[in-house]
């Protein structure tokens, strides 16, 4: 039962113990297995995530097993295939796939019969007594080897698969160095690294750099979750985390990586229950392992957060994370690299990926690489040779959206009120002067999400000015704006909505210095006091009610234009922008009109 996922580059084997051990297992497993009819493994080919999700599409299969993370299909020309999908999530919306087109699933587990019954007895028995019987004997054995799989060369990661990323790259590369040689290297003067603190948006490729580090090393990659250390019984946290770098010592030199690192990092000492507790304990252990090692130890923490602003002050101390690497979303060149590199196994034509990249700003690499992804299946379902523009582009649509959820049932007076929501957003979207043009409105159930207005910006920005980021705010609460004016009432639609404009809102007082609290940076945590924090939120809270008091006033002042957006909407789902635009025709002219300025004449 290991929390976290190890993965050595080949530069150890196993014990010869262990591989003894794990052979008889094999061995044993097979012969049950065989003995009660179960299963056999052979006969299938290993394929990706992407060829069966292929297939899921188009609906080409006679059959599908899922056993644990494992998902068999059988082709309907009797072919087998397997693979494994990890995420449950990614699992879940593959099997429903399989579902939606009429294709047999089914679950693995000890199966019904004369003998399945013995296999449900039987086969936990023998794979506990393996399990006993390899403790024992890694217990025995020295503490040389440890667990760490010899991971294919498959699936390793290097610094060319990372696009884009120069500047971070280079700020790595010492760490590389150190790794390759971590005895010698404080002879050359430099100062040895030992914590690598990377932060970005979720799915910049954080996790993929640090994967690249332990490649471009060849050293192993011991990584956690910073939520696995989370748990019910107090002190289990503090425990993995002794655990981890026991492991670590043994693998040196290689790279310990924990991802949401501000899961465990959290400031300390708020709070006086015991789960709060046990977080310091969790907290304090990293941090004492972190000082017990020194430069000859061999071992580069690498930890990801997009939240670095929550961090412990104590975390970033020096001789701890004192390298900071920022990984930030793509801009058009870097956006260019990624769609490269993933669009490399997929057949397409006519798609110009400058195109696609000009049309994707604010996407992060893991969304690029999703968005081709979906690309490739809308093009497998339909019978296509090849990906083409439309395919790309309704996947943009997607991917920016989420998957619509057919066949949702929608209680009609919900679905009038989800329209009224969204038709809050877009007034304020194409009444206010500084906000992206709105792209699309839809009332078709996606994700988690009833609605969704998307607007989409014309160009990367580099600078956000204090009127945009009002102007975003404002749409942000336009949803909840309509909900008061035109029902009467308020849903908990808007929760999603509050909490982003909340945050964005605090960024502007607490960071930005955009408030009349003046050029305050709470991120400084010797600046950071309870009355500041408790002025923040009160200017922060101010600020927010400001906007919603202007949204309600451009909502009421736009109720007939509403109502024909809200009927257009229960028509047909979802509308484009130039169907919004012809419910709003003033606005629409005047927007023209703001956009065809140049750039420079908009102020300082
Ligand atoms: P993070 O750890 O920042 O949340 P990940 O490293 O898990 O992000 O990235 C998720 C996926 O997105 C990667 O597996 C990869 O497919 C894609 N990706 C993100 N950034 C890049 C990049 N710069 N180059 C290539 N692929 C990328
Ligand atoms: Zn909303």
């Amino acid at each position: 039962m290991q929390f976290w996922r190890s993965r050595s580059n080949g530069r150890r084997s196993g014990a010869g113990t262990w591989k003894v051990v794990l052979a008889a297992i094999l061995a044993i497993a097979t012969i049950v297995g065989a003995a009660l009819g179960l299963r056999s493994s052979g006969g299938e080919r290993a394929v990706g995530y992407t060829e069966i999700a292929q297939i899921a599409a188009t609906g080409a299969a006679s059959e599908v097993r899922v056993d644990g993370e494992r998902v068999d299909v059988t082709r309907a020309s009797g072919e087998r295939l397997t693979t494994v999908v990890s995420d449950a999530e990614s699992r879940h919306e593959l099997v429903q796939r399989f579902v939606a087109s009429g294709v047999s699933v089914t679950f693995a587990s000890a199966e019904g019969g004369p003998l399945g019954v013995a296999a449900r007895v039987l086969i936990p028995l023998i794979a506990l007594g393996a399990l006993g019987a390899t403790l024992l004997l890694r217990r025995k054995k020295s503490a040389a080897a440890g667990a760490f799989a010899t991971s294919s060369a498959a699936g390793r990661v290097r610094f060319a698969d990372v696009a884009g990323m120069d500047e971070a790259k280079d700020a790595l590369t010492e760490t590389v160095e150190f790794l390759q040689n971590p005895a010698t290297f404080g002879r050359l003067g430099g100062r040895p690294p030992r914590g690598v603190l990377l932060t970005g948006e979720p799915g910049t490729g954080k996790t993929l750099l640090a994967r690249a580090v332990a490649t471009e090393a060849g050293v192993p990659f011991l990584s956690a979750s910073g939520s696995s250390f989370q748990e019910m019984f107090v002190g289990v946290g503090a425990s993995r985390v002794r655990t981890l770098f026991a492991d670590a010592r043994r693998a040196a030199p290689c790279i310990v990586f924990i991802d949401e690192i501000d899961t465990v990092g959290r400031a300390r000492g708020r709070g006086g229950d015991s789960a709060s507790g046990d977080h310091d304990q969790t907290l304090n252990q990293l941090l004492v392992e972190m000082d017990g090692f020194d430069h000859t130890t061999g071992i580069v923490v690498m930890a990801s957060t997009n939240r670095p602003d929550v961090l412990d002050p104590a975390i970033v101390r020096p001789g701890r994370f004192d390298r900071h690497v920022v990984v930030p979303l793509p801009d058009l060149r870097g956006r260019m690299e990624i769609l490269a590199v993933h669009a490399r196994p997929i057949e397409m034509e006519g798609v110009d990926l400058a195109h696609v990249a000009r049309g994707t700003p604010g996407f992060s690499g893991a969304e690029l690489a999703n968005l081709l992804n979906e690309a490739a299946i809308l093009a497998a379902r339909e019978g296509a040779l090849a990906v083409q523009v439309t395919h790309v582009e309704r996947a943009r649509d997607r991917v920016m959206m989420g998957a619509e959820r057919r066949g949702m049932v929608i209680d009609p007076e919900e679905r009038h009120a989800t329209a009224v929501h969204e038709a809050g957003h877009v007034a304020v979207g194409v009444a206010a002067e500084h906000t992206d043009p709105v792209h699309k409105v839809s009332i078709a159930p996606r994700g988690r999400a009833l609605g969704v207005t998307h607007s989409l910006p014309e160009r990367d920005r580099h600078l956000y000015r204090r009127e945009y980021l009002l102007d975003q705010i404002c749409m942000m609460l336009g949803g909840r704006a309509a909900e008061i004016e035109i029902l009467g009432t308020m849903t908990a639609g808007a929760a999603d909505d509050l909490e982003r404009a909340a945050a964005l809102g605090r960024r502007m007082v607490a960071e930005l210095g955009m408030s009349d609290l003046g050029p305050i940076c709470v991120k400084d945590p010797s600046a950071r006091s309870q009355a500041l924090l408790d002025r923040v939120e009160e200017v922060t809270r101010r600020l927010l009610e400001e906007q919603l008091g202007r949204a309600r006033r451009i909502v009421d002042e736009r109720r007939a234009e509403i109502e024909s957006l809200v009927r257009a909407l229960l028509e047909r789902d979802t509308l484009d922008a130039a169907e919004i635009r012809a419910c709003f025709p003033g606005d629409a002219a005047k927007k023209a009109r703001w956009s065809a300025r140049p750039a420079l004449t908009q102020g300082s």
